[in-house]
């Protein structure tokens, strides 16, 4: 049985959409930095664990209190998860990364680049990464710029162009978006084929944007015809306190989950669907 936690998260609610007869369980349910909690949990059956849950609020992170929360969800529950899959001898643990692991220098990065965090945010989900590398059976799929249910980047400028807005848009961000979809794909063909264990690349593929690229290609597909200003990292942050140093470059090699012969597909395909949806 598959266990899917940090199921009301954006990925967690598209996981539970794929594998409806698994086991899930929501922070409410299941706190999993809570030791007690998690060795209480009914575990029995479950031979994978698929983890969702992650503290996702980057700047928040960088408060005191969000540093706290972030190093416990997304680094010390690893060691919960660690210590359940060793008693119960399960099969996988499947977990998900950031390209937040590295400073963004690389204009495209490799599963073995090696990490430089910039912000609370990315050393607390490396220190993540390298406790899930210490479990044997482990995926880690590392993504960035993820779009699902819930809130994001794509909903908040389709609403911001229904109001007639025309926003300054950071340009000097590159990347690429990964729709749920592609994540759950990518999770259920390396668990299917039985691929080898370790950490693979998953986005959607095609030409890597910026975030202002991004959002003229949102107007245009939802037929609106707002204007986009670029905008830098500095002069949009400028004046404004407890912001996160981010990565300029997101951009994250796929050779290697496509050499395991998944198909990825083009983001702008994906945003095509996505849009059809929400407007529906
Ligand atoms: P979300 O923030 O949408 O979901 C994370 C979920 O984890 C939330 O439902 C949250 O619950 C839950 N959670 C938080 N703390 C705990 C806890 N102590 N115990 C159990 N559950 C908890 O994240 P996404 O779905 O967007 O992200 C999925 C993964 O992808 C994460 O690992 C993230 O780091 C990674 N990622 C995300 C990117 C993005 O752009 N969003 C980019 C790159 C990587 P609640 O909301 O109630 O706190």
């Amino acid at each position: 049985m598959i266990f899917i936690a940090g199921a009301n998260g954006q990925l967690g609610t598209a996981l539970r959409a794929k594998y409806p007869e698994a086991k899930f369980a929501d922070v409410n349910s299941l706190d999993l930095t809570n030791r007690k909690s998690v060795e209480a949990f009914d575990w029995s059956g479950i031979k994978i664990i698929l983890n969702a849950a992650a503290y996702t609020n980057v700047d928040g992170a960088e408060t005191e209190d969000g540093r706290i929360a972030a190093w416990k969800v997304n680094a010390e529950a690893i060691k919960n998860l660690s210590f359940v899959m060793q008693k119960y001898k399960m099969d996988a643990l499947v977990h998900i990364s950031t390209d937040y692991v590295f400073d963004g220098r690389w204009k495209s990065h490799t599963e073995d680049e090696p990490f430089s965090p910039l912000s609370v945010y990315g050393a607390s989900k490396a220190a993540g990464d390298l406790l899930v590398s210490q479990e044997e059976k482990h995926y880690i799929l590392r993504t960035s710029w993820v779009i699902g249910e819930g809130k994001n980047f794509v909903r908040t400028m389709l609403e911001l162009g229904k109001k007639g807005v025309n926003p300054s848009v950071v340009s000097d961000q590159i990347g690429r978006l990964t729709f749920t979809s592609e994540l759950v794909r990518a999770i259920d063909h390396l668990l299917t084929t039985r691929a080898p264990f370790g950490t693979y690349n998953v986005s959607n593929s095609g030409q890597p944007a910026s975030w202002a690229d991004v959002t003229r290609e949102i107007f245009t597909q939802a037929g609106l015809s707002n204007t986009v200003t670029d905008v830098s990292t500095e002069d949009y942050y400028k004046g404004k306190e407890g912001i996160a140093p981010r990565p300029l470059q997101s951009t994250l090699d796929l050779s290697k989950i496509q050499a395991a012969g998944f198909e990825t597909t083009d983001w702008k395909d994906e945003l095509k669907k996505y849009i059809q949806k929400e407007q529906a």
